[in-house]
């Protein structure tokens, strides 16, 4: 059997698309280190045509332009306060509903890039508010997902306005302030792992978490379609600003890495394929495991903590046989 063979045939049918499995370690955590390696990833990630790229270049725009922090905003009023609402209103309606649009609405590139081909737009589903997954899931993004985000922004601009966020400028350490994007990603995906982990415990799972995993083939309103506990403990990951000085930059790129960045990766899709190529990158196959087989892989890619604590699902079917009865286990311990 030939290495090729012997790959597909630990691969799941489940898929109609997948990326090259299994899925491997980000090259921060490869050993013996490679710095091209790392380069290069890096480059793909943050520097190609990427979701990624899109939220940090809207993070500047809102942060030099159209909103910077400003000292009045040490004094809470609803006139600032409105905007910023608006403004999240009106990024979430642009990127997230034309991801859906162009998804699921005018079925722009079909099945091409879909890792489950099964429809997420079926009308009756009880599960769902409204009967209809795309109306629930708009619902709980939009009725509290923003506003619960613009509530952080505020905070955080308030709190910056106040003197109580450390802060410094590019020209104060540029090297620094660069490697700050990359370090936040992981920072993130070390607070996801431990409060995802918290709410996959049974009794917040039953009255907060499940309200997400009614999800199981998502798509872009899925992303944030959560309960509103859920949206208040998500981005407190941006607690960490008291502690890490940071550039208003920094704050709001994490904060739209979660508002806009949770729904474009559960579109699906790995990727807007138009005019024959791969046009931008945005999904997440490693989460998209999370929705299907639950018990596993609960932080992100970038900062390997499912590898170190026994969670990590590559995507090939012996590690969905070991997460099967991992999960059983954890039933029968809770019996
Ligand atoms: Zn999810
Ligand atoms: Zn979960």
């Amino acid at each position: 059997m030939t290495e090729t063979t012997e790959k597909k045939e630990n691969i799941s049918p489940v898929w109609n698309y997948h990326p090259d499995l299994p899925l491997e370690s980000v090259p921060y955590w490869r050993w013996p280190l490679s710095p091209l390696a790392i380069l290069k990833w890096l480059y793909e990630n943050f520097l190609s045509f990427t979701d990624r790229l899109l939220y940090i270049i809207y993070a500047i725009v809102v942060a030099l332009w159209i909103m910077p922090f400003t000292s009045a905003e040490a004094s809470l009023s609803w006139d600032w306060a409105l905007l910023i609402l608006l403004r999240n209103y009106i990024a979430v309606l642009v990127i997230v509903g034309g991801l859906h649009i162009w998804f699921y609405g005018i079925d722009g590139q079909g099945n091409l890039l879909r890792y489950d081909n099964r429809p997420i737009d079926k009308r009756g589903v009880k599960r769902f508010k409204f009967g209809y997954q795309t109306w629930d899931n708009m619902f709980y993004t939009l009725a509290s997902g923003v506003p619960i985000a613009t509530l952080w922004e505020i905070g955080m601009r308030y709190a910056f306005a106040d003197g109580l966020i450390p802060t410094f400028s590019f020209a104060d350490h540029p090297v620094w302030f660069l490697l700050l994007f990359p370090l936040l990603t992981m920072w993130q995906g070390i607070h996801f792992y431990f409060i995802h982990r918290l709410l996959h415990w049974p009794p917040l799972y039953k009255h907060i978490h499940s309200v997400h995993h009614r999800n199981v083939n998502t798509g872009p309103w899925s992303g944030l379609s959560m309960h509103p506990l859920e949206h208040i403990i998500y981005f407190s990951q941006l607690l960490i600003f008291f502690v890490l000085p940071a550039h208003p930059m920094h704050i709001l790129f994490i904060l739209h890495w979660q508002l806009l960045g949770a729904p474009s990766s559960h579109s699906g899709y790995e990727a807007v394929f138009a005019k024959d190529k791969s046009r931008l990158v945005i999904g997440s196959f490693f989460h998209h495991l999370h929705h299907h087989y639950f018990e596993c892989n609960y932080g992100n890619p970038e900062f390997p903590l499912d590898k170190w604590f026994g969670t990590f699902h590559d995507g090939s079917e012996r590690m969905t046989v070991i997460t099967k009865e991992r999960t059983s286990q954890m039933h029968r311990n809770r019996q």
